[in-house]
């Protein structure tokens, strides 16, 4: 039998994952990407991104995230580039909220690695934010910051020197199956074949799969920098994740000098593509997260130093799109990661890798293939707030 042919089409997050491993298999692997590795406009845009073994939504996930870490160490060491800095992460939220709930049950489930705080604790602990009264924390002593668009050039790089061929600065302009065939087209329409093609497109799936584009709502989304008051300091200030009574998140700049401030789905503006997407940013859109800065975080200036747009592709239910293209079932669509894809990107790109060549699925991923994924209403994917 021949060796297999595959295509991975947008090498971001998932796909330069999912190229990697490929790239280590007995098959032929190309990889096609708008951009370069580590580019700014997809969704790994915006200096750094959490990694945290709590789960707030959905338990079925914990696995995933385990053989994720595994992986970053497998790359760290592979390609010799600190892909992560894990120096913990607080998980904030009231009490008696779902998401809570979910995480307590996650630290019940490895007491070891989490430390359960009450709201005096938290408080006394943390001076820094200003916690409410209902609020508990619970802080993830492995968890920390995962630089992404290094962990995007190192997986990309190693899968080059691996042997893969990746086409950089290459849109795919149509994806099309016949008679157990892959053709693949780019924007100068020349046609490649293969066997079997991952895509992992980000924001930009609806648009290069038309059919697809109900199950997706894209967003863009603002990531803010602000930096303390005169005198006061970053110290105290560890990366956070907080799921009431808005969603928001943060994380210390490399450098030590500001936290990275970004909030939830409501506050993401729809788009129809990062092509079209507005990069310039208005007061009017600053103002949920300097709002957000005044009321938990006394010591910080309350306008942004510095700001970034990155775009992303949200499910329904939120749960990662990761089965085959339903009219085309030798292509597997990896989309949909809902604001929290980055931290499980080497497993979910094993996940697609392991797809391709036909392997098994793992245990940890049967749910992945086994959801109904629901369409949004026309208004709902387009619905500001
Ligand atoms: C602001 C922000 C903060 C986040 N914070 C966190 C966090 O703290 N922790 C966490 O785990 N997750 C986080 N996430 C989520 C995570 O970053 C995303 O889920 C993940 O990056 C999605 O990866 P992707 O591969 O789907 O998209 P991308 O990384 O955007 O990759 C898609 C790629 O496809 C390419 N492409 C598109 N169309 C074509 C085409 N036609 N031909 C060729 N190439 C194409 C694009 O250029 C792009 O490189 C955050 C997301 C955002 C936006």
């Amino acid at each position: 039998m021949s060796r297999l042919r595959i295509a991975v089409i947008g090498t971001g997050t998932m796909g330069s994952q999912a190229l990697w491993q490929l790239s280590q298999q007995d098959c032929d692997v190309v990889g096609y990407e708008l951009y370069q590795p580590g580019h700014a406009r997809g969704a790994a845009a915006g200096e750094n991104r959490v990694f945290n073994f709590i789960e707030l939504e959905d338990l079925r996930v914990l696995p995933m995230t385990d053989r994720a870490d595994q992986l970053y160490r497998r790359l760290e060491e592979d390609s010799g580039v600190e892909l992560r800095d894990l120096q913990g992460v607080l998980a904030i939220g009231e009490e008696s909220a779902e998401p809570t709930q979910i995480a307590l049950e996650t630290a019940r489930k490895y007491p070891d690695r989490f430390q359960v705080l009450s709201n005096a604790e938290t408080r006394a602990k943390y001076p820094k934010f200003n916690i409410h009264d209902n609020e508990i924390a619970i802080f993830d002593k492995e968890g920390g910051i995962i630089f992404p668009d290094r962990t995007i050039q190192a997986a990309s790089a190693l899968a080059v020197e691996n042997g893969a061929i990746l086409h950089t600065e290459a849109r795919v302009a149509s994806i099309e199956q016949r008679d157990g065939k892959v053709y693949v087209t780019n924007t100068d329409q020349e046609v490649e074949t293969f066997d079997r093609v991952v895509v992992a497109a980000g924001a930009w799936t609806g648009q290069l799969l038309p059919s697809m584009d109900k199950y997706f709502a894209m967003r863009r989304l603002i990531s803010t920098w602000f930096r303390p008051k005169f005198r006061e300091t970053m110290e105290g200030l560890p990366a956070y994740v907080r799921t009431e009574p808005n969603y928001s998140y943060g994380l210390p700049s490399p450098d030590g000098t500001a936290l990275k401030v970004g909030l939830g789905f409501k506050n993401h503006l729809a788009i129809a593509s990062p092509d079209s997407s507005e990069y310039t940013l208005s007061d009017a859109d600053l103002l949920p997260l300097r709002n957000l800065v005044r009321d938990l975080f006394p010591s910080l200036g309350d306008y942004p130093s510095r700001f970034t747009v990155c775009h992303e592709s949200y499910t329904k239910s939120r749960i990662e799109w990761v089965q085959p293209h339903p009219e085309m079932s030798n292509v597997l669509v990896m989309a949909g990661f809902s604001g929290k894809g980055f931290k499980n990107s080497p497993a979910l790109g094993e996940i697609g890798a392991r797809w391709a060549l036909g392997l098994p699925t793992e245990p940890h991923a049967e749910f992945l293939f086994e959801l109904d994924h629901l369409p949004f209403e026309e208004t709902e994917a387009v619905a500001q707030g």
